[in-house]
């Protein structure tokens, strides 16, 4: 199944709107410094990470980036960023094409957690679909984790994460309020990538109790 250039939902909250950053902010609420030209949203390096000023729970997100090329560059030199849902877990994005067994560290694995089931990774240039599905961690009033994040994770259309549950956060994340919404936060690790057509929708935490017939 290929997502490549979907079509938002009627009811999906457009978190790039294709024009500025102007929706989007620095770690420490300053303006983004990130630049878009033609739709497309570049990651200026040394202007940090940006997230979206909404916050969000339970989601499904879509979103498109595409790693530069740079041949002579290794491991985690090579086409870094990241997504990080909840500006908590992070999806992370290299240029990891052509590895045979992909690890923790490359381009969708949850960072340092879990590895992708199989290597989806297209060529550097290429563009490249996320499709998440979120489960934000169960907190009780006590403020104990009743049940940890969950995700599902299609990369250009292959599932490469199927609703696993996360131990924690990953490194470097906005904070360890776990129970709390959370922003959209991509990552400025010094590398050109880009990112285009990223919206989420938001999910309802529980379906309804009761069954009334028609
Ligand atoms: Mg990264």
């Amino acid at each position: 199944m290929d997502t490549l250039n979907a079509t938002p939902p009627n009811q999906a909250l457009r978190l790039f709107n294709g024009q500025d950053v102007s929706n989007w902010t620095t770690r420490d609420g300053r303006p983004a410094g990130w630049k878009v030209e033609d739709g497309v949203l570049h990651v200026v390096p040394g202007t940090g990470d940006i997230m979206t000023t909404q916050r969000f729970t339970d989601f499904y997100l879509h979103l498109e980036f595409r790693c530069p090329d740079m041949p002579e560059a290794r491991g985690q030199g090579k086409g870094n960023s990241g997504v990080f849902l909840q500006g908590r877990y992070e999806i992370q994005v290299l240029d990891s094409y052509g590895i045979n067994i992909p690890g923790k560290g490359d381009c969708g694995a949850i960072y340092n957690q879990f590895a992708p089931l199989v290597n989806a990774c297209k060529p550097p240039l290429e563009w490249q679909t996320y499709d998440v599905i979120f489960r934000a961690p169960r907190v009780s009033d006590a403020q104990q984790i009743e049940a940890g994040a969950r995700l599902t994770l299609l990369f250009n259309g292959c599932v490469i994460h199927n609703n696993i549950e996360l131990p924690g956060v990953t490194g470097a994340a906005i904070d360890e309020r776990v129970g709390e919404p959370g922003p959209l936060l991509l990552q400025d690790h010094s590398n050109l990538v880009a990112y285009r057509n990223i919206w989420a929708v938001e999910l309802p935490l529980e379906g309804s109790p009761t069954y009334e017939p028609r």
